[in-house]
């Protein structure tokens, strides 16, 4: 499955609102707007949960829910999936040494003595930066296509086929250039600052 912020994204895209890489104003205009969307959502889901709503409709509920923090997230310019990460590894931390949860005498988990808390701010950072790092890929990318194309159209016309095989090596070499030593894709950073 596409992951649910690039659906919201999309959305948001197609109609006209903030998103992701064109942020809304940090401003009381934008807070009420988004809190007034979650809240609504929020109360659909508690009044199926307590209405006994059945299944169709808090899976109805439960998704509006995420679409609407999805899209808070979005005009707020923030990918949401490696904050989750983050969450989840400090959640995960709260384990004892021999992987046990620590509960107390009501069933909640406690912090264990491997617990390390969240690092919401290094993982925007580094978010943020390799977002900025696929931007300045697709700018570079866009160029090559582009200085591709002029050799090939004017290879073409000229009948130059030394010249048509120059236009492939060089996008061969941007291709090799720009690839990740990380994870292999094309415009991607996640080796970088690690
Ligand atoms: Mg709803």
């Amino acid at each position: 499955m596409t992951d649910p912020q690039s659906l919201v994204r999309q959305f948001h895209k197609a109609m006209g609102l903030h998103h992701i890489d064109d942020p809304a104003p940090d401003d009381d205009k934008t807070a009420d707007r988004r809190y007034a969307l979650i809240r609504e959502e929020a109360y659909e889901v508690g009044y199926e949960l307590l209405e006994r709503g059945g299944r169709t409709a808090i899976a109805h509920e439960l998704a509006d829910l995420a679409y609407v923090v999805y899209g808070t997230a979005e005009e707020y310019g923030i990918d949401l999936g490696p904050v989750i990460e983050e969450i989840h590894r400090a959640n995960m931390s709260k384990l004892d040494d021999q992987g046990q949860p620590i509960k107390d005498e009501r069933g909640k988990v406690l912090k264990g003595p491997n617990y390390t808390k969240p690092d919401v701010a290094a993982v925007l950072e580094r978010s943020d930066r390799m977002r900025k790092e696929y931007r300045d890929f697709e700018r570079r990318a866009a160029q090559a296509n582009a200085a591709f194309e002029a050799k090939v159209n004017e290879a073409a016309r000229t009948q130059d086929l030394s010249m048509f095989n120059a236009a492939c090596d060089s996008l061969r070499e941007f291709v090799n250039r720009e690839r990740c030593d990380g994870c292999g894709s094309l415009g991607c950073c996640c080796h970088e600052g690690e």
